[in-house]
């Protein structure tokens, strides 16, 4: 089959590789229908160190199961499913909590161990845990939109959720990538009243105002916070989605925070400790979040995307097969594309 692999920063690249075959009983075959580049993905591609092997790429996917492991139960070959972009066995503690990327036997689709899912197939470990099947045909209109559940819906829930957001609440979401983006979808969701965008590329600000922002701060760093509250009469935001991941990121929501306030973060922190512990503390400030465990959300969130409530999917402004999969990265990372879909 053919897959993407990463062989240094800036180098991808999609080959012919052996087919997934089934490892463990536990495990299912999918042959991917839809899958995407993840923000995520552009960190190794500004930094990965060059590696002869190369690195399989790709965690977010829809696909058709091919193929199951003797023991698979809840999932059979021609079930269109999405996979999460972390595995689990939905059966330990963790999983009973609803924290699947804590599962005591997951893990994460690194590529390295499982494969990968910007390929025409991957194979996915504990798939009856994993694996979520979708009552629709791979050719519905609504793929893209089911395919964010694999990732950036999930996640911006996941970050107002810990961040606690609810009817009524002033929230801020610091960037306006994906993740950011289905941010606001899911503040708005939860019902809160006022919901700034924190952010700065024209097009993707006029999505986040079609998904419900209702202020935009364009300013950063100093100007931004003063900006934010000014916005809320000066005691700044209940919640703040920290959905970037940089220092710069994590500095602006600690200043916009409000006294007794939340700051849930899911961008992958980029920075060695968080500042401002005096603030946090005589504030009544929490920090929280982490790698959402979308498998969770998945129940919750599938009837809004089936019902036309929300509409994740308009976050995809770019489609290629796998021939377009290195230029899909490129226009990702030169901030040409929002975020590709990839068919292979
Ligand atoms: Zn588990």
């Amino acid at each position: 089959m053919r897959a993407t692999l990463m062989y240094a920063a800036g180098d991808v690249r999609v080959e012919d590789v052996p087919d997934p075959s089934i490892v463990e009983p536990t495990d299912a075959i999918i042959r991917v229908t839809s899958a995407c580049v993840c923000g995520s993905d552009l960190w190794p591609y500004a930094d990965l160190e060059p590696t002869e092997t190369g690195r399989p790429m790709g965690h977010e996917a829809i696909g058709l199961v091919e193929d199951v492991g003797a023991e698979v139960r809840t999932v059979k070959p021609g079930d269109l499913v999405v996979m999460p972009f972390a595995f689990s066995d939905g059966t330990c503690a963790f999983c009973h909590e609803g924290l699947h990327t804590a599962c005591v036997h997951g893990g994460f689709f690194d590529g390295l161990a499982t494969g990968a899912a910007q390929a025409e197939a991957v194979r996915v470990p504990l798939a009856d845990g994993t694996l979520y099947a979708l009552p629709v045909g791979e050719d519905d209109a609504l793929m893209p939109s089911l395919l964010t559940l694999s990732d950036v819906l999930g996640t911006g829930h996941h970050a107002a959720v810990v961040a606690g957001v609810k009817a009524g609440d002033s929230v801020a979401v610091v960037g306006d990538g994906a993740v950011g983006l289905c941010g606001v979808i899911a503040a708005k969701r939860l019902g809160a009243e006022q919901i700034i965008i924190m952010g700065r590329h024209p097009d993707r600000i006029a999505l986040a105002q079609e998904f419900g922002a209702t202020d935009v701060v364009g300013e950063r760093g100093d100007e931004g916070i003063a900006r934010v509250r000014e916005l809320t009469g000066g005691y700044g935001v209940q919640s703040v989605l920290e959905c970037v991941g940089t220092e710069r990121a994590m500095d602006t929501s600690m200043g916009i925070v409000r006294a007794g306030g939340a700051v849930g973060r899911v961008g992958v922190p980029h920075y060695e400790a968080i500042k401002g512990a005096q603030q946090m503390f005589y504030d009544n400030v929490t920090v929280a979040g982490g790698p959402a465990p979308t498998r969770a959300y998945i129940g919750e969130l599938l009837p809004d995307v089936l019902e036309g409530r929300i509409d994740p999917g308009r976050v995809f402004d770019r489609t290629v097969d796998l021939d377009g999969v290195s230029e899909g990265y490129r226009a990702m990372n030169d901030r040409e594309a929002l975020k590709v879909l990839i068919r292979p």
